[in-house]
């Protein structure tokens, strides 16, 4: 096989950073061939000149004179584009084969439609793409005959523990998947406890190192409530057969309960690096630079109940789940319009939920029809959130 030209969208964040550091170890194999990032063109100049692409993106129009000026000034010579149009075509164009889906949000669901649809090899992490349009995705995907490998850890290690990869499930005598969550960094608070507390206290994780959206997403517990979304999407796993144990020590990623009792699970340091290079290389298996796993040393594996009652965002993803159409893509833009007042200290952290449950009471479901309508209603939901969070909290 020749070397995977691999486009990185979202080069610049948590999951660009360990998708770069897994394509360095294997220069033979992988190439960044196209990068994309948002605004910062710093850091997505330095990355170009260690990677060398054939084009550099910034979703940000006013930034691009910025980045071509800075990739001059260090001699490198790779096209530049600007613009969210430029992303999307960059994610469907002939400079990659595969496709790295990294924005953090909504942002990320037009590229990562276009890299399914052009039958790439898509490697999903921007999770909101799939709760947002999950039948659209799937869709895209059929259209295009190419294959997802998911590398949010949850899936990809349901991904591992399933026979070829994503099978149906019922014909493979499954009976649960079983989603690990760490529990987040306010594990064991209860509501009185959670008043006052800080985004900087949201963002620091007991387990992983991530941005700050989805940092927050754990403390609330939405990202599991997300991941329990993408699961139902990418398994055609039913909202019944999913259930969500709290394992603080992060080792088991997940697993699968099947008919005859046996249960398989994935374990390994919690390290992003391993889904990212069992996701590229799959199905052989690379060196990912994480440190094999010394159960001795860790001694133990907790696993409890998620507190759903405290952590009310788990409960809500469900609920919308269980509501179908569009109610999981109006839970996903009032959540991330909740995580950036919060994070611009606007919002309490309690206030997530609330606005949410809110929203999603404000805004009946409607079935998904195509992707325009699906982008208006995610600008509607967006407008009825910040309309709910000025009256009640401004
Ligand atoms: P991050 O904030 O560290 O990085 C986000 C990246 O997206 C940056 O490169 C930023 O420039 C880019 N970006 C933001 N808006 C953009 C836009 N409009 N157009 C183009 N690029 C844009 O986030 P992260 O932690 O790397 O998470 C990225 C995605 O992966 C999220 O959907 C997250 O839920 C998912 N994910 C992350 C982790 C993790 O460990 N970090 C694990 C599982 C899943
Ligand atoms: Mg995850």
């Amino acid at each position: 096989m020749g070397i995977r030209q691999v486009a990185v969208l979202g080069a610049t964040g948590s999951i660009g950073g360990s998708t770069l550091d897994v394509i360095a170890r294997h220069p033979g194999r992988f190439r960044a061939a196209v990068l994309a990032a948002n605004r910062d063109t710093a850091s997505l100049a330095k990355l170009c000149e260690r990677f060398r692409p054939d084009l550099a993106i910034v979703a940000d129009p006013s930034m691009e004179a910025d980045l071509a000026r800075r990739l001059a000034a260090a001699g490198v010579r790779c096209e530049v584009a600007s613009g969210h149009e430029a992303v999307t075509q960059a994610a469907a164009g002939p400079l990659c084969d595969t496709v790295v889906a990294a924005i953090v949000g909504a942002a990320g669901l037009d590229s990562t439609l276009a890299a399914a649809r052009s039958g790439k090899r898509l490697l999903l992490a921007n999770k909101e793409s799939i709760v947002m349009g999950g039948a659209l995705l799937l869709e895209a995907l059929r259209q295009g005959g190419g294959d997802l490998i998911p590398i949010d850890s949850e899936h990809n290690a349901i991904f591992q523990c399933l026979p070829g990869g994503r099978p149906d499930l019922h014909r493979s005598g499954v009976r649960r998947i079983v989603l690990t969550a760490s529990g987040g960094p306010f594990r064991g608070r209860t509501r009185a406890d959670l008043g006052a507390v800080t985004p900087d206290e949201a963002c620091a994780h007991p387990k992983w190192s991530m941005g700050r959206k989805i940092s927050v997403d754990s403390a609330t517990l939405m990202n599991k409530g997300l991941e329990v979304i993408e699961a139902h999407h990418l398994f055609a796993a039913p909202v019944d057969s999913i259930d969500v144990v709290v394992h603080p020590q992060s080792l088991v990623h997940s697993m699968v309960d099947y008919l005859d009792g046996s249960m398989l699970a994935q374990l390994g340091n919690p390290d992003m690096r391993t889904a990212i290079a069992c996701a590229l290389a799959w199905p052989e298996r690379i060196e990912a630079g994480v440190a094999p796993l010394d159960l001795a040393a860790h001694a133990r594996l907790d696993f409890e109940q998620p507190d759903t009652e405290t952590f009310r965002c788990l409960a809500l993803a469900f609920a919308a789940l269980r509501t179908g159409g569009d109610a999981t893509a109006i839970l996903n833009a009032a959540n991330e319009v909740a995580v950036e007042a919060f994070l611009a200290g606007t919002l309490p952290f309690l206030g997530i939920a609330e606005l949410v449950e809110r929203v999603l009471e404000e805004l009946p479901a409607e079935p998904v029809v195509d992707v325009q309508s699906l982008v208006e209603r995610d600008a509607e939901a967006r407008r009825v959130t910040r309309d709910v969070l000025h009256r009640a909290y401004c």
